[in-house]
């Protein structure tokens, strides 16, 4: 009797074992968890509008009167999610000091909604984080008349409904005059929090830079509509 309860321990063991370093054994075990990859929208600057401003002398828009007052919308990957409010954020190492400033202060409007908890810190596993980044890319089409800025966006983990996001913000130091700004920032770190891109234009998710770097009534309910739904 001895010797057969020690043959099935082994093969238990063996399962055990078996089962932990090789997960595809038991595909089940990760139905519930849905996975997405950062999604990148870029910033962009518009050379053609900026110029068509001056020509003409006309200032930021003209169809203001249909500023919309609704939420801006939210990326795909925090739709319908649960999601803790509070977040770690760290810089990349090569993150010089001028993008750490605008990043700063970007972290600090979205923590005066009170609506997220942003705090310095590393990633941990199973906690929200934003890694905030710098990258260099030229402009690919002369004849579109725009410039990326910047880019961004979350990265979900979901696990029955409950999300943890894994955001990135970065700006594009090919245009270092252009794209170290405020505005840009908190467009970016918008992204990383999971709001897309808005038509308002006092939005700061409005797809082309208006130097905008305060929170639109939308921006907030926006996130309110991520973090206290
Ligand atoms: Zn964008």
């Amino acid at each position: 009797m001895k010797r057969k309860s020690w043959i099935w321990l082994l093969i238990l063991t063996s399962i055990v074992l078996i089962v932990t370093k090789n997960p595809k054994v038991i595909p089940n075990l990760h139905s519930q968890i849905k996975e997405t990859t950062v999604k990148v929208q870029p910033f962009l600057y518009s050379l053609k509008a900026s110029l068509d401003n001056k020509l003409s002398g006309k200032t930021k828009s003209s169809n203001q009167k249909q500023v919309s007052k609704t939420a801006t919308p939210i990326e795909d990957p925090l739709k319908n999610v649960t999601i803790s409010n509070t977040y770690y954020f760290h810089f990349k190492k090569n993150v010089p000091q001028s993008v750490r400033n605008s990043f700063t202060k970007a972290v600090n409007t979205y923590n005066d909604t009170g609506v997220v908890r942003l705090i310095p810190g590393e990633k941990q596993p199973n906690k929200n984080s934003i890694t905030f980044f710098i990258y260099h890319k030229k402009i690919q089409d002369i004849t579109s008349n725009t410039v990326e800025l910047g880019n961004g966006g979350p990265s979900s983990l979901v696990i029955n409904h409950y999300a943890i996001n894994s955001g990135q913000a970065g700006l594009n130091l090919t245009y270092p005059n252009l794209a170290v700004k405020d505005s840009v920032a908190v467009h970016e770190l918008g992204h990383a929090l999971g709001l897309a891109h808005s038509s308002d234009r006092h939005s700061v998710m409005y797809p082309v830079d208006q130097g905008e770097s305060s929170l639109s009534r939308g921006d907030i309910e926006g996130l309110k509509s991520i973090y206290q739904n």
